[in-house]
This record gives structure tokens, C-alpha cells and sequence, in this order.
């Protein structure tokens, strides 16, 4: 078995206790004498799987009670429709567009209402995080919407938006789970679990209770109402068992890693390693201003396209792949989620230093 350092953006690295384990499974879940891919959804068995899931995301983000936990079907980008038609009673909403994912958001919601771009570092190819201390919030927003870790351009917020008041949505989707989390900041967290929890597919919605309401807009379909789904505990229709299933393990790797003070330790570590030899660098360079610089996904480049292209060609025969960055920024990113060791970032950061050290 020759496992590579995966540094892909997404789908992206899963731990390999989670993975073993699921492959242990495979064939006979507990004595049950079928995989957990499967069972009914209405059976005991899976139904300890689901609740055991929610409750272990309960006690990683110390979830208060008045929130819902949803686990849903479409992707991250499902809810970027959602999200308009359920929580817009104004028709009004203000975004801050920090990257491609707030953007196309931003673009969906105004099709269901008056989306406005309140803030955005477009100038500067999302570089970094706009001053959103004093931001020109309407005054009748049902929402201000963000898009918390950047996972293309490699920001993320280090202080919340002052939002006058209103309520923060915010999409978690590459950043979940990499430190704690105060949820009551937030009147709706959703994240699509294939970054940082679990297989492509899943998307969990944390929402406050108040904020699941039946007058939604009347063309809502009825499995993108929350009502719908917080009333049926997430099984209105048959959920995405399976992947439901490994982000329940990986819940538990990550309470067994020590919970989200833990991870955060364990993601500076590993950032740090990266960003210092960044810094130090002659030949590579980051992408982004300092301050706003992501734990997860980390952009650079050497700013030579030839030099680029070979350096991503030689990492992946050397085994480190999927670095060659998005195509809007260009350069290399490495995203190095929860299940990155810091094994993989030390190794990689020595490979860029063999290779600037042959090419300078
Ligand atoms: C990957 C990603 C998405 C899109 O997720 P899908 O599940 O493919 O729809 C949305 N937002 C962010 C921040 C992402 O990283």
C-alpha cells in the first residue's frame, strides 16, 4: 500500500485510522452482517449511527441546545439556494464577497431576492479580508452572509464581521472542525463535509431554531425547507447513509485527537511550518497578506509559470500531488486540512527547499 501526501482542496485527506476502520467495516457493520451502504435508514442500527453523529458535532462545537443540527444532500453549493429562500422575510440580504464560493452565493441569492455586495477584495484577486468593522449593513438584511476560510485564494477571517445586529450565515466548508467555533455568534453554519469531515456529498446545516420557519418563500422545494427536514430529524427522504456514517467516525477521530483547542495546536504547528518557509524563501512566495492568512489552504507561487509547472511536476513523482493551484490564482496550493500530518508539511517543506536549492 503506498499512500501519497494528498494536498488536494477537495475532496481532500481523510485520517487513515477512519479509513482503516471503515475498511473493517466494510463487510459486517458491528454483527449486523451488512455493510453500513446497505441498511434502511429506519433501522436501529443506522439510526444509532446518525444520532451518535450528531451528537458527537454537538460536543466538538459545544452546539447549544436551541440549534439544529441537519445532515443534507447537494453539496456546499445547494445551500447557496437554500439559504435565500428559508431566511430572506425581507427579501433583503448583504454578502461580502471574499472568493469564488461567496460570490456564486452572492449571485444565487439574487435570484430569490436583493443580494448586496456590502464588501469585497475582488481589487486585489481576494488577497485578503475587507475591514469589515464599519460596513454599510441594510437596514432591513435578513442576513449578512460569509464565506468563513477561502479555500481558492487562502484567507480567512480572524475577527467576525460586525453585522449591526443582524444575523451572520456563515459557510464553514473548508474550515469546520480546524478550531473552536462560538456558534452563537452564527444564526446558520453550513459546511459541504468533503474538505475537512467526509466523502463529497454531505452537507451539514448548524441552524438556530428560530430562524427554521414554514412561510418561506412558496416555491421552496420541499427538500430544501428546513422545516421539512429539522421536523423529520434529517430522514425525510433517505439521507447520504454512508457518507453520513464516516463523518460520525471522523467526529470521533477528532474528539480522540483531543477536540477543536487540540486541532487548532496541531493546525498552527503545521501552518507555521509552511508560512516560515514561506517567508524565508528566495524562490517561493505566498499569495496572501499575512493577517488574513488561512490555516487550511495554503497559496504560493515563484512567480515564474515555467518554474511553477516543473516544481508541481517533480512534487508529484516525489509523491506530494494534487499542489498545482486553482486556475484563477495559478502558482501551487497546498491544503492542509485536519488529516494532513505534520509529517506530510515537514517532508514537503524540504522538497521545496531541495528544489530551490537545484534551480536557483
Ligand atoms: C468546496 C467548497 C464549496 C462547494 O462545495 P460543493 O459541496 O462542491 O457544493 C463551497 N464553499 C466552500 C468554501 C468550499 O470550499
Amino acid at each position: 500500500m503506498a499512500r501519497v501526501f494528498n494536498f488536494s482542496a477537495g475532496p481532500s485527506v481523510l485520517p487513515e485510522a477512519v479509513l482503516k476502520q471503515a475498511a473493517d467495516e466494510m463487510m459486517d457493520y458491528k454483527g449486523s452482517g451488512m455493510s453500513v451502504m446497505e441498511m434502511s435508514h429506519r433501522s436501529k442500527v443506522y439510526d444509532n449511527i446518525i444520532k451518535e453523529a450528531e451528537q458527537d458535532l454537538r460536543d466538538l462545537m459545544n452546539i447549544p441546545d436551541n440549534y439544529k443540527v441537519l445532515f443534507l444532500q447537494g453539496g456546499a453549493s445547494q445551500q447557496f439556494a437554500a439559504i435565500p429562500m428559508n431566511l430572506m422575510k425581507n427579501g433583503v440580504a448583504d454578502y461580502i464577497i471574499t472568493g469564488q464560493w461567496a460570490k456564486k452565493a452572492y449571485e444565487e441569492a439574487q435570484k430569490y431576492g436583493k443580494a448586496n455586495a456590502v464588501a469585497s477584495s475582488a481589487d486585489k484577486t481576494f488577497s485578503y479580508i475587507p475591514d469589515c468593522s464599519d460596513l454599510p449593513i441594510s437596514e432591513d438584511a435578513d442576513y449578512v452572509y460569509i464565506c468563513h476560510n477561502n479555500t481558492i485564494y487562502g484567507t480567512t477571517y480572524k475577527k467576525l464581521p460586525d453585522t449591526k445586529g443582524k444575523i451572520l450565515v456563515a459557510d464553514m466548508s473548508s474550515d469546520i472542525l480546524s478550531q473552536p467555533v462560538n456558534v452563537s455568534d452564527y444564526g446558520l453554519i453550513f459546511f459541504g463535509v468533503q474538505k475537512n469531515v467526509g466523502p463529497a456529498g454531505v452537507v451539514v446545516v448548524i441552524i438556530r431554531e428560530d430562524l427554521i420557519r414554514d412561510d418561506v418563500m412558496e416555491f421552496t422545494p420541499t427538500m430544501l425547507k428546513y422545516k421539512t427536514q429539522a421536523d423529520n430529524d434529517s430522514l425525510y427522504n433517505t439521507p447520504p447513509c454512508y457518507g453520513i456514517y464516516i463523518c460520525g467516525l471522523v467526529f470521533k477521530w477528532v474528539k480522540e485527537m483531543g477536540g477543536l483547542e487540540a486541532m487548532k495546536v496541531h493546525n498552527e504547528k503545521k501552518a507555521a511550518i509552511l508560512y516560515d518557509f514561506l517567508d524565508s524563501s528566495k524562490m517561493f512566495k505566498g499569495t496572501v497578506v499575512k493577517e488574513d492568512r488561512s490555516l487550511m489552504n495554503v497559496p504560493f507561487v515563484t512567480g515564474n509559470e515555467e518554474l511553477d509547472a516543473k516544481f508541481v511536476k517533480e512534487a508529484t513523482a516525489a509523491g506530494f500531488v494534487n499542489l498545482k493551484g486553482h486556475r484563477t490564482v495559478g502558482g501551487m496550493r497546498a491544503s492542509i486540512y485536519n488529516a494532513m500530518p505534520i509529517e506530510g508539511v515537514e517532508k514537503l517543506v524540504q522538497f521545496m527547499k531541495d528544489f530551490e536549492a537545484a534551480n536557483a
